[in-house]
């Protein structure tokens, strides 16, 4: 990727303030964003340019972001840039209500869709791996994923331990401490519970206790067990860092005959060179095999994975509730080991998260262009003023504003959906929040511009079968058209940076995605595009899922006026 550039060197992180560098906010919003996922407080690897999730970039190289920067600082107010796996390509004449920037990472024709395609263009400088919000510049560091982490693990609980106050006395064992695997033990104990996390990186462990995601680390699985199951026996919330190969954590655990009450991981097993540590090697001794023998590193990666694979489902005959947590290690070792019943254990979205992707709900989030931590408590209160009647989503900011550090430019994350409880003003729930932030940016009571985006894994903008479309009713769940017509209808709806991505949390080949982007300046066109884009968007998940068969999603499309075609077919 080059040497590091001077400009970023000069930002450290997104600018701040009202006084902006290209010619309007949208221009400026996604200069800030971009070098808000470059914030070394945001970003794993920022000097690689890798923001997180194994190599997931935010562009190809550092020419290249000098060269994104300098176009977002001539685009005009009817200009549309294109980036290309993260180099910017184009710049065409549009019009005022299209999007700045669009954007898209990694896509391959379907025959070439593999990573050995990939790595070898990624060789030669022509792709670049966007991962989800990485190459999409939404990414806000691991606060981004910290609160779908926690209502994952809380509808566990409801499902598994419904006696129980959330996860109370039960011991969550996983892996990876990573840019988005960091947010598990705080949301294992923001849910009242006890986390046990493996990370073969001490320098890793070292960050998510210095940001107040874990509380101790350290080198020994014995010690760990036992102050875990202290702390549960007596009902604290504890997490501690484990420094050691997750697959190795978890059969030290068989051994020990130690049976946690939930598995998962969370290593970037999605990627066997680049994303997860094979066992018997240090970080360094592994690193230096991926240079100097990449396909000996994939084996030795890919035998761990098996191993790891195994320990899980061991620990689920023993009566540990097991998921995969969205990295496709079932699907690695499936493909590549031959493991047939990997798939023995659930995926978490069909095991949690899919009713809520058929209401059209999904994790969206908001940012502070001001870099002013008070512009997010202002919009933390109104969300709690718009929607009186949500308790779940009232504890949540209340926690989040107690517990969650900001990372870069203050943001905040919740899920909200189509349909509201009180829907008399005929707004979906985002719209409604995105036109009062939109208000309160225009009163001045909010000091500059709020970027509203979210994560691609949302209800109507992915299309992944080992993760978010696993197991769909209709067997639909390799069919890409969704996000593609996501993508094309945030578009034309006037979302201010549109994208679509390949790979993503999966691995290339596995997933296509998009993501948006809308600027809530304060003006009349951002309210336009704000209540279109804050329907259309949330809308395809209602309609993906009813199409799919799932009786919610025809539910929540009868009851809030969704038009889908041939419904009664
Ligand atoms: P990351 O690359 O930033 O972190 C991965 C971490 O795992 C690193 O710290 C690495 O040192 C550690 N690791 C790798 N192999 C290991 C092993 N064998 N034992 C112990 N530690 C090991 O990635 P991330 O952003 O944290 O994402 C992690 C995975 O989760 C990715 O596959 C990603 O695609 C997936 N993901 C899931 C969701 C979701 O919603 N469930 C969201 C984002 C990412």
């Amino acid at each position: 990727v080059g040497a590091p550039s001077e400009q970023w060197r000069e930002y450290q992180g997104s600018p701040t303030g009202t006084d902006i560098e290209c010619e309007g906010w949208r221009q400026e919003a996604a200069l800030r964003m971009l070098n808000n996922n470059l914030d070394p407080e945001v970003a794993e690897k920022p000097e690689d340019l890798v923001v997180y999730g194994g190599t997931g970039r935010a562009a190809r190289s550092w020419d290249a972001y000098d060269g994104i920067l300098e176009e977002l600082r001539e685009l005009g107010d009817d200009e549309t840039l294109l980036v290309q796996s993260g180099k910017p390509v184009g710049v065409f004449e549009t019009h005022e209500t299209a999007p700045r920037v669009l954007i898209a990472n990694s896509n391959l024709v379907g025959k070439w869709d593999n990573w050995e395609h990939f790595h070898e263009l990624e060789s030669r400088g022509l792709i670049m791996y966007g991962q989800m919000t990485a190459g999409s510049w939404a990414y806000i560091g691991t606060q981004g994923i910290i609160q779908g982490t926690f209502e994952t693990l809380a509808e566990l609980a409801r499902q598994h331990y419904p006696d129980t106050d959330g996860l109370e006395g039960k011991i969550v064992a996983t892996g990876g401490l990573g840019g988005m695997g960091g947010a598990q033990p705080l949301a294992v104990t923001m849910n009242g519970g006890v986390c046990i996390a493996a990370e073969v990186d001490e320098e890793r462990i070292d960050r998510r206790i210095e940001t107040g995601y874990c509380m101790e680390k350290t080198d020994d699985l014995d010690e760990a067990i036992r102050r875990a199951e202290e702390a549960a026996a007596a009902g604290e919330r504890y997490s501690v860092g484990v420094h050691v190969n997750a697959a190795d954590m978890l059969e030290g655990m068989l051994e020990r005959e130690f049976v946690p009450d939930v598995v998962t991981d969370q290593t970037s097993a999605h990627d066997e060179l680049e994303g997860y540590y094979p066992s018997g090697y240090t970080v360094a001794e592994a690193d230096d095999l991926r240079e100097t023998d990449p396909a000996e590193y994939r084996e030795e990666a890919l035998a761990t994975m098996e191993r790891h694979v195994r320990a899980i489902l061991d620990l689920q005959d023993a009566g540990s509730v097991a998921f995969e947590y969205g990295n496709n290690i079932r699907g690695q070792v499936r493909d590549h080991r031959d493991m047939d019943h990997a798939f023995d254990y659930p995926g978490f979205v069909p095991a949690y998260i899919r009713p809520l992707f058929c209401r059209g709900k999904g994790p969206f989030r908001w940012v502070a262009l001001s870099g002013n931590p008070e512009d997010i408590h202002r919009t933390d209160q109104a969300v709690k003023e718009l929607f009186p009647g949500k308790d779940a989503l009232h504890r949540w900011i209340d926690l989040a504003r107690d517990q969650v550090q900001f990372q870069g430019l203050p943001s905040r994350v919740c899920w909200l959906g189509y349909q509201s409880e009180d829907d008399e003003d005929g707004l979906t729930e985002r719209a409604r929040f995105a036109l009062r932030i939109n208000d309160l940016v225009a009163d001045g009571e909010i000091e500059a511009p709020v970027v509203v985006t979210r994560d691609h894994l949302d209800a109507g903008s992915v299309a992944s079968p080992n993760r978010e479309t696993e197991a769909m009713k209709d067997g639909s769940d390799a069919v890409a058209d969704w996000p593609i017509l996501n993508a094309l209808l945030n578009t034309a709806a006037g979302a201010d940076i549109v994208s679509v991505h390949d790979g993503g949390g999966v691995g290339i080949g596995n997933a296509i995605h998009a993501n948006n982007h809308v600027v809530l300046d304060g003006t009349d066109l951002a309210a336009e595009k704000a209540r279109r884009v804050f329907t259309t968007d949330p809308g395809m998940g209602v309609i993906r899922h009813a199409d799919a068969g799932y009786q919610e999603a025809i539910e929540e499309a009868t009851a809030s006026g969704v038009t889908i075609p041939m419904e009664d077919d």
